[in-house]
């Protein structure tokens, strides 16, 4: 007798060298294939397990298959703002203080242009969701964030922006001009306005909305107060700068007589709604307390060694406390790339030159670029795994040629310290956003084009 016809699914990614799961059994399977069907992962084997019939079939052989990894941390908008000269060798003060009139020349067209390279980019290294933190809103600029999320619908992309906001100027001992900073009342509504028109809470999300106050200096203690009351009435995560630089202590401790981790607590952050950019310089009861809160750290190692005040962030005792650590390549300007493939390897040497050989594998770094990063963005078992019903989001990273010759026995800790690798496919809710290297969706040339113009125009002397 003969069963029924097996179902056929959207897409079978077939030969992998090694599938790393990293799901609850960490499970590796060698020879394995990934179904993707209806925008989530249909099944997995390996090469003893029938594969469903497939309408399409993306080829993975050499290739190490990975969820797709997760960006908590970014400022896409500073690609118009690349290594920028003026800026380069600032602390991170300087160097706010340098850019802040530049990118008062945002609008919407810059928005969207540097929001499709910066996510197209990403994409190409093997990233399938991002956040964005986009904190300056000039006067009159438009819907800056509605113009990012039609690049991500563009190119396909699983895209959280944070609504970004600053309300302490120079007049009131901040760092921005006044043209960039808004009211309290003119960030809540707008915060309020983008949740009602884009966030959506359902399970395979493409668009997520996160409330985000630049950093606890840059807004006033109500605005962070408020901000959180607001994101527990509208149900959205809360994100913010944390901990960054020792001058922020400096600061707060001058302005609010508390430690910068105290005072996010006294407004009503610490809590498992909030993840937190950077957190390198917290002591050992803070990050006793930022795990007892649950809230997430975004680690951003390429731009804590270019700019962020000379530390490391304790990455290894903060996942040790329960704090969900993901990874982000944070801006433009301070990491000039958005790779999060070195961002991967980046927090792996990071990690070894802090605490020695055993403190960190390639396997930490890729759960804290997966399953870290979907803790900090409230979506764990949703994203950043690869089991039946999670998000079909995968990449499949080619370990060939040259860099990888000799490299026959790990291909997870292979995959981190050859090398260079971008991804050959990159899959987000089953779909190819990457092939064989290249974007798929058209237009590339035309959008540098577009993104040229506008970084001349962004980086232009100021009068
Ligand atoms: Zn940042």
């Amino acid at each position: 007798m003969q069963g029924p016809e097996p179902e056929m699914v959207d897409l079978l990614v077939a030969g992998a060298e090694l599938v790393a799961t990293v799901d609850d059994e960490r499970r590796e399977i060698v020879g394995g294939w990934v179904a993707v069907d209806a925008g989530f992962v249909h099944s997995i084997g390996g090469p003893g397990d029938p594969a469903p019939p497939a309408r399409r079939t993306l080829r993975a052989d050499d290739c190490l298959v990975t969820p797709g990894l997760i960006n908590t941390h970014h400022h896409i908008y500073q690609n118009l703002t690349r290594s920028f000269r003026p800026a380069v060798n600032g602390t991170l003060f300087e160097w706010l203080t340098t850019l802040y009139p530049r990118w008062a020349r945002l609008d919407e067209e810059a928005a969207y242009v540097s929001a499709w390279v910066g996510l197209a980019e990403l994409a190409l290294g093997g990233c399938t969701t991002s956040t964005d933190h986009l904190y300056v809103h000039p006067r009159g600029a438009g819907d800056l964030i509605g113009a990012e999320i039609q690049a991500a619908r563009e190119l396909g992309f699983r895209f959280h922006p944070t609504r970004g906001s600053m309300s302490r100027s120079q007049k009131d001992g901040g760092l921005p001009p006044d043209s960039v900073v808004q009211t309290d009342d003119e960030i809540l509504a707008d915060s309020e306005r983008l949740v009602a028109a884009h966030h959506d809470p359902s399970w395979g999300a493409m668009v997520r909305v996160a409330l985000a106050p630049c950093s606890p200096f840059s807004v006033t203690p109500e605005l962070m107060r408020s901000t959180a009351e607001l994101a527990e009435r509208l149900d959205v995560r809360l994100h913010t700068h944390l901990a960054e630089d020792p001058d922020e202590d400096t600061y707060s401790e001058e302005v609010y007589g508390r430690r910068t981790i105290d005072h996010f607590d006294d407004v009503g952050w610490g809590s498992d709604r909030s993840w937190v950019a950077h957190c390198i310089y917290p002591n050992d009861d803070e990050v006793k307390r930022l795990g007892g809160w649950g809230t997430g750290v975004a680690h951003c190692p390429s731009s804590n060694m270019m700019i962020g005040g000379g530390g490391l962030a304790p990455v290894a005792e903060l996942r040790a406390a329960g704090v969900p650590v993901g990874l982000g390549c944070d801006g433009s300007a301070s990491t000039d790339s958005a790779s999060l493939w070195m961002e991967a390897r980046n927090a792996l040497l990071l990690g070894r030159l802090r605490l020695g050989p055993q403190a960190m594998g390639a396997r930490d770094a890729l759960e804290i670029a997966t399953r870290g990063s979907a803790g900090c963005l409230g979506r764990e078992g949703e994203i950043g795994v690869l089991s039946p019903g999670a998000a079909g989001d995968l990449v499949c990273w080619p370990l060939v040629g040259i860099p990888f010759a000799g490299a026959l026995s790990d291909p997870v800790e292979a995959w981190l310290r050859c090398g260079p690798v971008a991804a050959r496919h990159t899959v987000i809710a089953g779909v190819p956003v990457v092939e064989d290297g290249r974007l798929v969706a058209p237009g590339e040339e035309a959008m540098l084009a577009r993104h040229r113009v506008i970084s001349a125009r962004v980086q232009a002397p100021i009068d």
